[in-house]
């Protein structure tokens, strides 16, 4: 379903950063993955080429058999909205907006009609337990709950491949145990997860470990 093939990435600047060289990793229809490893080692930097968030400096990365590594930044945006959900550490909600609107962004940039937006955000805030929330402003949410929104947001939409960037990072045991149990239910068949977590818990959970090093990618230790 994902396929990366030879993909480097440089942050230019005064001193240019090369965070990812020469990957080729792949992620089948149906796939848990996780990427591990140290600090500063490319995780997110890889999550984000895989996003289609940032263009790759060299190489050839293909979603669902599209090439997209010289694909216009309009085509590129389109296959972003259509494929991939994110979820952050940071959960960047609009804390004045009520939870309801805060999920119905996540249909801002996708093809469903607007007039079922009510319909499909209330129907994502059921799935992840928080109905009786829709209408509270997202700055009186508990941690928890805020999470738990930020997810509701990024599958609104049903997108195939739900990207999470330590997606426990800033909770405690208990509200990370639920988000890892919603991650699994929100799994769709043929979909694929793709998780960066520096969390064992998370990362035992998935069918995949792909370690990130020095901005390569080191090993694949089957699971
Ligand atoms: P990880 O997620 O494993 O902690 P990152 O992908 O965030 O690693 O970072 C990889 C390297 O790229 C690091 O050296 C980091 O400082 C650098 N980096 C990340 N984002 C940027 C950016 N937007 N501009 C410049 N350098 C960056
Ligand atoms: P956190 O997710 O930060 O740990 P809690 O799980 O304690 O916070 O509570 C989250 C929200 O769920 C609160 O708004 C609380 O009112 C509500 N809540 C907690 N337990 C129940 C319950 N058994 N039935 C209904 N609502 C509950």
């Amino acid at each position: 379903m994902l396929r990366a093939e030879s993909i480097t990435l440089t942050y230019d600047g005064v001193t240019p950063v090369h965070a990812l060289t020469d990957i080729d990793l792949t992620v089948g229809y149906g796939e848990r993955i996780a990427l591990i490893g140290p600090s500063g080692a490319g995780k997110s930097s890889l999550l984000n080429v895989l996003g289609l968030l940032e263009v790759p400096s060299a190489g050839e990365y293909w979603v669902d058999g599209q090439p997209t590594a010289s694909a216009s930044e309009k085509t590129r945006a389109q296959l972003r909205s259509s494929t991939f959900g994110f979820i952050f550490q940071a959960f960047h909600l609009l804390d004045r907006r009520s939870v309801l609107e805060n999920v119905k962004l996540g249909l801002f940039f996708t093809e469903v009609p607007q007039r079922e937006w009510n319909d499909r955000a209330a129907q994502a805030l059921e799935s992840v337990g928080l109905t009786h929330r829709m209408h509270t402003p997202a700055r009186l949410l508990s941690g928890g709950e805020r999470q738990r929104a930020a997810i509701a947001r990024a599958v609104v939409h049903s997108p195939s491949v739900l990207m999470a960037d330590e997606p426990t990072g800033n909770l405690d045991s208990r509200n990370s145990a639920r988000v890892l149990e919603l991650l699994a239910a929100l799994h769709r068949d043929g979909g694929a997860q793709v998780i960066v977590t520096h969390d064992e818990d998370v990362a035992a959970q998935m069918d995949r470990a792909i370690v990130v090093f020095d901005g390569a990618v080191r090993c694949e230790p089957a699971h």
